[in-house]
């Protein structure tokens, strides 16, 4: 996508700006699925991005609001018709970005949220690097991520184990990111995160509308 093709976001104080990507990152169970629900709840103007996947639904979860739950032909439909902004497989299975929603949202200026991992977010960043904003989430500690793990309950003990295993890897592509929240505390992280937005909404280079309010500004001035 070209990170000029789509239109612009409101901006709460009346100056237009550029919408943006703001993807969340971290091994499961670092708190990400939490910390995505609140700035949903919290950050007006932002849409989360609701990505297709090939695994089984879990319990609690709902089709279209959690995941498009797809099958590997439709998966591989999608990739082959280039339905996807970005794909990749995780734990043996496939996950994508469905392309239309997000450009429809950020035409329609609103910010996107992504819940992605690395692969995921390298892309992006190849496709849209001015317009993406990623943040890594860390857990305090492995004995922290292990007991979130287990208190999810909803996976087995060869899938958790599996699933820290592979934490150290993903781990290893938080350099990657342009902010690391360590989340010790949900309440703190979340609003380290909504920092992040918000600080990230009144860039200078997003708010395309700056230039007409300032000479407006000295239009009144003179
Ligand atoms: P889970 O199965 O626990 O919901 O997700 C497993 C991992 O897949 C998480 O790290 C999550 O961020 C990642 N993931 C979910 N959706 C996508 C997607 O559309 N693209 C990519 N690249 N990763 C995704």
């Amino acid at each position: 996508m070209s990170s000029g093709g789509h239109g612009f976001a409101g901006g709460f104080d009346g100056v237009e700006r550029r919408g943006l990507m703001f993807v969340l990152s971290s091994p499961s169970g670092a708190g990400k699925t939490t910390l995505s629900r609140l700035l949903i709840e919290n950050m007006p103007g932002l849409k989360m991005s609701v990505s297709a996947t090939t695994r089984p639904i879990r319990p609690g979860e709902v089709d279209g609001r959690d995941y498009l739950f797809v099958d590997k032909a439709r998966f591989e439909r999608m990739v082959k018709d280039d339905e996807l902004l970005e794909w990749a497989t995780v734990f043996d299975n496939s996950y994508g970005t469905p392309r239309a929603p997000v450009e429809a949202a950020l035409s329609a200026g609103q910010d996107v949220l992504f819940d992605i991992d690395w692969q995921g977010t390298q892309q992006l960043r190849h496709k849209a690097r001015a317009d993406v904003v990623s943040v890594f989430i860390l857990p305090p500690s492995a004995a922290d991520l292990e007991k979130r793990l287990h208190s999810r309950a909803q996976d087995s003990d060869e899938v958790i184990r599996n699933r820290m295993s592979r934490a150290s890897h993903e781990m290893s592509h938080w350099a990657e990111y342009d902010y690391i929240v360590i989340n010790h505390d949900i309440d703190a992280a979340f609003a380290e995160v909504q920092s992040i937005l918000k600080a990230e909404r009144l860039k200078r280079e997003r708010r395309i509308g700056l230039v007409g309010f300032v000479r407006d500004l000295q239009g009144q001035l003179r």
